[in-house]
């Protein structure tokens, strides 16, 4: 018999509405996740477009989404899963951690994605030395300093704005143009400590021991110039957390999982939400959306399996 009625592998706002969901539908429920649960929310300096909310610190709304979990008595359990085995009416989970092995009728897949990197030359050398892709963890570090985003999207441009209240300096470098919604461009572009280069390459991160500069290259003049800056914040997209999922063959060429309107995969039992399956707009709010669906799935399925 399966340990669980439902198992979460990932506890980001996917995985915590699919938790409230699944409790409130009367399964049996595990939510597993490597890190501490909210996921990017807490590396999130605000949200703002969450309804009701107004304002609110990621980090905040996080901690308010895992303790409605826990009013609802969902197991929580810090594990990296490595794999999910498909053995019809009972599923398993596989994690890193002693080989911890669980079992569950019905499966929710909701791991989110990882930063996309750069792949510049001087990345790796000052990867948590001067570069990092998040603002709320590291912002301090460049207080009263010069700082670079690089990325023209939501979330270059709204962590670039809460950037600039405290460093010295902020230049946005994007390849391109500004792609975030206007109106956070317009609240970035009207402060007066930030600068931006679009239509510009990132080709060098230069320094000794510590980052110093970011060497750049207009794709307009080919005109090659540094900009100084103690630190780095990349911001250029995202890929899957999905890798451990291949073996289901529920991922597209893309490492994003495939489902249907009910985040059903093409595996019975075993459910997608939140930013790892396919769709258009990756926020919190669809993220919420997709794990409340899924876990009414699950739900189904479980009561149709009984
Ligand atoms: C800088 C930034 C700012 C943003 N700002 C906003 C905003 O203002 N408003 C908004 O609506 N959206 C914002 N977003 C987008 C929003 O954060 C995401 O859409 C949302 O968090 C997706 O939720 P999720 O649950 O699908 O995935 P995630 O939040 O990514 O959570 C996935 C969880 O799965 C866990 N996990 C991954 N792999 C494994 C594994 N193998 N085993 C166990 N656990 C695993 C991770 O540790 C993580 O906790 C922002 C994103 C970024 C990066």
């Amino acid at each position: 018999m399966a340990d669980y009625d439902l198992i979460i592998i990932g506890a980001g706002p996917a995985g915590m509405t699919a938790a409230v969901y699944g409790a409130r539908a009367s399964l049996s429920v595990l939510m597993l996740d490597r890190l501490a649960p909210g996921g990017k929310m807490i590396d999130t300096s605000e949200i703002q477009n969450y309804t009701g909310m107004g304002t609110v610190e990621g980090a905040e709304l996080a901690v308010r989404m895992f303790r409605h979990t826990q009013e609802l008595n969902v197991e929580f359990d810090y594990r990296t899963v490595l794999e999910v085995q498909d053995g019809g009416a009972e599923k398993t989970v596989v994690c890193e951690e002693e080989g911890r092995v669980y079992t569950a009728k019905s499966v929710i897949l909701c791991t989110g994605t990882t930063p996309r990197l750069l792949g510049a030359t001087g990345e790796e050398r000052f990867t948590g030395n001067g570069i990092s892709w998040c603002a709320v963890c590291d912002g301090a570090g460049c207080r009263d300093r010069d700082t670079v985003v690089i990325g023209g999207g939501n979330s270059a441009v709204e962590e670039a704005a809460y950037l600039a209240g405290f460093a010295k300096s902020v230049t946005v470098v994007v390849r391109s143009r500004l792609s975030a919604d206007p109106i956070a461009c317009d609240k970035l572009l009207g402060l007066d400590n930030v600068k931006l280069y679009a239509g510009h390459d990132v080709l060098e991160f230069c320094g000794g021991k510590k980052l110093e500069a970011v060497r750049l290259r207009s794709r307009e003049t080919g005109e090659e110039f540094s900009v100084s800056c103690g630190q780095v914040f990349e911001y250029i997209g995202q890929i899957p957390a999905t890798g451990g999922f291949s073996g289901l063959g529920v991922l597209n060429e893309r490492g994003y999982i495939e489902v249907n309107g009910q985040m059903e995969t093409k595996v019975p039992g075993i459910f997608g939400a939140g930013d790892c399956v396919t769709k258009n707009l990756r926020q919190v709010i669809t993220a919420c959306a997709d794990g409340a669906i899924a876990a009414q799935s699950a739900a189904r399925y479980v009561r149709n399996l009984n």
